[in-house]
């Protein structure tokens, strides 16, 4: 039975896995962490917006719809830009890279009333944003690799990797060997390439962070609209009854178990302030997460050009969960030699070939 070995049990692994074993391989998959989704996967944002990204990144989104949508993970949630007189350009130029459609400052007030009347002058909706149940897509592409009879093993650190003949062996405190190698280690991906004597591709780790508020003023936040200010400057959403932001920074790190940074969300949170009637009173809790860039900007999916049984499934950045089942689709035909239903040129910006 031909067989794979994932490393990383985050968005990115476990779907690559489940697509994978759905084609009948022996699937493997290592994490070292003691949970599924501890690092990236565990602490995004958790929005499907089809308008979000550079152009790969949005057809495979928009090939991931149906997809989520038969697997029950997307709800309704709108996400509403919002600007102030001084930041009028900017504002239009996100209106039209994000596809948004302009509403009058008072219907943005009207849906969310914590919005400064003073300040909102400009506001625009998004057509396309809804909410997705991150933890089950982890959980339905665990039970898919398990179904097809693979293995999924927590606490496994992979240390190292050999190559002849028969495929990759791979050592945690055991050893497997399988036919293919899927590289899905998020921040750490470029490593784990380094310890199979594969070229890195130059991936980059941008902290994001998150702070968790009390629902502003007591409202019910339940269906209020995402909201972001312009140039991604900080957005906001409910969340389980409560109400987090994010000063959506970018800051390069090295891969590590990301931690906010206190100044950072400080800042972040008065630029959230600034158009907002309700004062930030009470951080809750506080949290931040990797989002992980190849020098493009655009994921590696697909085979290593140098060593065709290595396959890459990395460099998601900010869109791992929306493009999850095209990306993991795409991941799996390319290994298996199968030929891809994405279209031809979304499958060459996405080729880890560019890197070389
Ligand atoms: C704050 C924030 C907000 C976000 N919002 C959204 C959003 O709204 N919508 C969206 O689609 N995406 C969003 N994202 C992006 C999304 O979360 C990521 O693209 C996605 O989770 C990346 O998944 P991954 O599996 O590649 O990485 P990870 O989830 O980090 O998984 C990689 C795994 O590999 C494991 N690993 C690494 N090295 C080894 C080793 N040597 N041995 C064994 N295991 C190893 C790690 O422990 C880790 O668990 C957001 C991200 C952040 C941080």
């Amino acid at each position: 039975m031909p067989s794979a070995i994932v490393i990383g049990g985050g968005v990115a692994g476990l779907t690559a896995g489940a697509e994978l074993a759905d084609r009948g391989l022996l699937v493997t998959l290592f994490e070292r962490e003691s949970v599924l989704g501890y690092h990236a996967s565990g602490r995004s944002a958790a929005m499907f917006e089809k308008g979000y990204g550079p152009a790969a990144v949005q057809h495979l989104t928009e090939a991931s719809e149906t997809a989520h949508i038969a697997a029950g993970v997307l709800s309704p949630r709108e996400l509403m830009l919002v600007g102030s007189a001084d930041q009028a350009a900017a504002f239009h130029a996100d209106v039209a890279a994000l596809n948004l459609a302009e509403i009058p400052p008072a219907d943005a007030i009207s849906r969310v009333p914590i919005l400064s009347a003073a300040k909102v002058t400009h506001a625009a909706l998004s057509p396309t944003a809804r909410d997705l149940d991150t933890d089950r897509v982890l959980q339905r592409a665990a039970r898919r690799i398990r179904n097809a009879g693979g293995t999924i093993v927590t606490r496994a650190d992979v240390r190292a990797i050999q190559h002849d003949g028969d495929g990759w062996t791979v050592s945690t405190d055991d050893e497997v060997t399988a036919n293919l190698l899927i590289n899905a280690a998020g921040a750490w991906a470029d490593q784990i390439a380094s310890l199979a004597g594969v070229a890195p591709i130059g991936l980059q780790p941008k902290r994001r962070s998150m702070a968790r508020l009390p629902a502003p003023g007591g409202h019910d936040v339940t269906g209020w609209p995402m909201l972001m200010g312009v140039d991604e400057g900080w957005y906001a959403k409910p969340d389980a009854g409560g109400w987090i932001v994010s000063p959506s920074e970018a800051d390069p790190v090295d891969p590590c178990d990301a931690w906010p940074d206190d100044m950072v969300l400080a800042t972040g949170i008065a630029r959230y302030e600034a158009i907002v009637t309700e004062p930030v009173t009470r951080v809750e809790t506080s949290w931040a997460g990797l989002r992980t860039f190849p020098p493009d900007g655009v994921p590696a999916l697909g085979p290593d050009p140098d060593h065709p049984g290595f396959i890459w499934c990395a460099g998601q950045g900010g869109y791992g969960f929306q493009t999850a089942p095209a990306a993991a689709r795409l991941t799996a035909q390319l290994a298996l030699g199968q030929t891809p239903d994405l279209d031809a040129e979304t499958v060459v910006a996405l080729n880890p070939r560019r890197f070389r």
